[in-house]
């Protein structure tokens, strides 16, 4: 695992709310959810999704939803963009657990964890068990 420099990634602030706040709603379980973006590849929309686990450690999305919000992003001409989900207890940086359950090269997994204030958010892509951490920079307006 290493961090390679890599370029910056733009994420409205509305959204890291959207992501902080349903953390905070379903603590101490993880929550878990999807990021869609529009046609020019920005992030528009958090979709939170029920972790079927219900557990403080690990997290798995409900394959039915799964599958319902998808055919509406395709529907409304959105692609999957990022996934995310916290860490209630530990820092948000992907375990050996998630590394292996990253099934997507190229959409961009979050994490976000309140163990901190303000409540961190960071964003990677997991590629071949290779974790590479981006840059990010929230933006006040989308
Ligand atoms: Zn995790």
């Amino acid at each position: 695992m290493t961090n390679e420099s890599s370029a910056p990634v733009f994420f409205s602030r509305a959204l890291y709310q959207s992501i902080v706040d349903h953390a905070h709603s379903v603590h101490p379980e993880e929550c878990c959810g999807l990021v869609a973006s529009d046609q020019t590849g920005t992030p528009v929309r958090v979709i939170p999704m029920t972790n079927i686990l219900h557990s403080p450690v690990r997290y798995q999305m409900d394959p039915v939803e799964q599958f319902s919000v998808g055919k509406s992003l395709r529907l409304e001409g959105m692609s999957l963009w990022g996934i995310y989900h916290s860490h209630p207890i530990s820092e948000p940086y992907p375990s050996v657990v998630d590394i292996n359950l990253a099934y997507y090269p190229d959409v961009f997994y979050l994490l976000t964890s309140p163990v901190t204030t303000p409540p961190s958010l960071r964003i990677f892509q997991i590629k071949d068990s290779k974790v590479t951490e981006f840059p990010l920079i929230l933006k006040e307006v989308d």
